[in-house]
């Protein structure tokens, strides 16, 4: 079974009234692909999915599925399988029978809906429970019945809205996988929305951040996580630090900031970013990303720090450090060296030019 399509979205912009609730978004999705998009409430998340389905209009921009715009089709043309947070399974329908709907109203004959649907009950592993009704059924396999429902019919496109918002932690991140693994096995591309930064990181190839109906980054979750390009996307995302810079060298993938007040900072940067030798920046690097070190060989950047506070968090110490008398950075630290460390002492901190980056305030 394989399906999905490549889908592009070019200066999509969506009003309501004068409220632009989608501003000039622009998204290519390949074949295949898993696509967060992860952002705060009212940032534009649903709207966009809503567009791409055809509940809403937009007001400006393209939508093209497979080369092929979409936006005078309705919503049924254009054959999208949809999975939202409030999936209501039918009640008075068995297993077999939810998941077979979509096959009816599209009038596949008898004999198509018995082996489509058998290859889905294999494929959510529900094949001893296909006359159930789902109340009979638990959170997570209601929730592997609504998604064989949503991709029965070999749509070319899967869109998920908050599939799993309410669903308890536990089941919810088991979920994930099964969702993740089975849309890998079937290779349907798949758009997905979250406000949940966890569950963007896990299950995708591409997130997308958007803020205010604009997107702020797209990319691999490891570059969201590692080398976010602006201040809200830093800032969404886990804990980081924030260290005001000034650029003093550029030299192509690499630029020498000064941090600190006084110590010179080794970063890797993205190739044609408008950089300029003399602005002002910000330095940002995690927390897990700085080690404390015994010599500063080896490391292409250190400084000398004095711990302020140290705090247990279970699998890491959190640790609260002064540079240079000014600069208060959070890192992180084996707890198993907590018996080293005590509050006032020196330390020396080192890290590598791709264990931080910098971005416009
Ligand atoms: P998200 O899914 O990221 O929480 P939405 O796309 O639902 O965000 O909403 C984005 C913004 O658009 C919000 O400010 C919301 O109030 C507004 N909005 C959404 N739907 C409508 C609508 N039908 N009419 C007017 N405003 C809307
Ligand atoms: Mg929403």
């Amino acid at each position: 079974m394989t399906m999905g399509a490549n889908l592009l979205l070019s200066n999509v912009t969506k009003f309501y009234k004068d409220f632009k609730a989608v501003d000039d978004v622009c998204i290519n999705i390949n074949k295949g692909e898993f696509l967060t998009i992860l952002g705060p409430s009212g940032s534009g998340k649903t709207s966009l999915l809503k567009l791409i389905a055809g509940f809403e209009k937009i007001n400006s921009g393209e939508i093209l599925l497979n080369e092929n715009s979409i936006e005078t089709k309705k919503p049924y043309e254009r054959n999208i399988g949809m999975l939202f947070q409030n999936y209501a399974l039918f009640p008075h329908m068995n297993v077999f029978e939810n998941i077979a709907y979509p096959l009816k109203i599209r009038k596949y004959s008898k004999a198509d809906i018995k082996n489509k649907v058998t290859e889905l009950l294999k494929l959510v592993d529900l094949e001893n429970v296909e006359e159930r009704y789902p109340k009979q059924l638990s959170g997570g396999q209601q929730q592997r019945v609504a998604l064989a429902r949503a991709i029965v019919f070999n749509p070319p496109l899967l869109l998920l809205d908050e599939p799993l918002g309410a669903l308890d932690k536990n089941l919810r991140q088991k979920m994930q996988l099964e969702i993740k693994h089975i849309q890998q096995k079937v290779g349907i591309t798949t758009i997905s929305v979250t406000h949940d930064q966890e569950e963007a990181l896990t299950m995708s190839d591409k997130v997308c951040i958007m803020n205010k109906g604009k997107v702020e980054q797209i990319d691999s979750p490891e570059r969201i996580y590692q080398r976010p390009k602006t201040r809200f996307v830093a800032e969404f995302i886990g804990e980081i630090n924030m260290v005001d810079c000034k650029i003093i060298e550029i030299d192509e993938e690499v630029a020498y900031v000064k941090a600190f007040n006084d110590r010179e900072i080794k970063v890797i940067i993205d190739h044609d970013n408008g950089l300029e030798v003399g602005q002002d920046m910000l330095l940002v690097f995690r927390p897990e990303n700085i080690a404390i070190i015994k010599s500063a060989e080896e490391w292409e950047n250190t400084t000398k720090a004095t711990i302020k506070e140290i705090i247990f968090v279970g699998d890491t110490l959190k640790v609260k450090v002064l540079i240079n008398d000014i600069t208060e950075v959070m890192i992180k630290a084996s707890p198993s060296i907590k018996d080293t460390l005590s509050i006032g002492k020196n330390i020396l901190l080192g890290w590598d030019s791709n264990n931080c980056s910098i971005i416009k305030d």
